[in-house]
């Protein structure tokens, strides 16, 4: 098939069927047998579960002053995505978000418990955070979420001592 013709093919399969395929053409069909990788979190009740599909744009640790402020953390424990690569598949209907009041920052959390489920960006992306994978899945970070350096270790209010690349 040619390649236009296959493009036109795969956009009209997503447009039938946009669960079908993934976005993202790099990594379908990437492990055996299944079209793309997906995890899930959930929220300390149980209530919410997330479901985060592909590998993540960014898995890093972020020293900035924005993640500080709206997650009251040292620094944030970074797994970004696409907004259409982060969905709730489980508990919407306890799914509360709170729109930061100055920042284009939300935060995502379950209405039972508070557990922040992930955080959304300027870019609106979703962030979920390594710790709430780690806890959630026996301690145990998949190979492509596993952290690959510190964003905006300029702006830091802890060092960090690790081996990891600081910019
Ligand atoms: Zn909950
Ligand atoms: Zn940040």
């Amino acid at each position: 098939m040619p390649s236009t013709n296959r493009a036109k093919w795969l956009q009209s399969l997503l447009r039938t069927n946009p669960d079908h395929f993934c976005r993202n053409p790099i990594i379908v069909g990437r492990e055996k047998g299944t079209m793309t990788d997906t995890h899930q979190v959930h929220c300390d009740c149980g209530a919410v579960e997330v479901t985060m599909t592909g590998d993540p744009k960014v898995h890093a640790f972020c020293h900035c002053e924005d993640c500080r402020d709206l997650l009251q953390v040292p620094y944030h424990s970074v797994l970004a995505w696409e907004a259409d690569q982060v969905t709730v598949t489980k508990g919407e209907s306890d799914v509360k978000t709170f729109q930061h009041p100055s920042k284009r920052m939300t935060r995502v959390f379950c209405g039972n418990c508070g557990e922040v489920l992930y955080n959304t960006n300027a870019m609106g992306w979703k962030l979920v955070s390594q710790i709430l994978v780690l806890k959630t899945n026996g301690y145990a970070l998949p190979e492509s979420y596993k952290p690959n350096g510190h964003f905006f270790y300029d702006r830091r209010i802890v060092d960090i001592d690790d081996a990891l690349p600081k910019r």
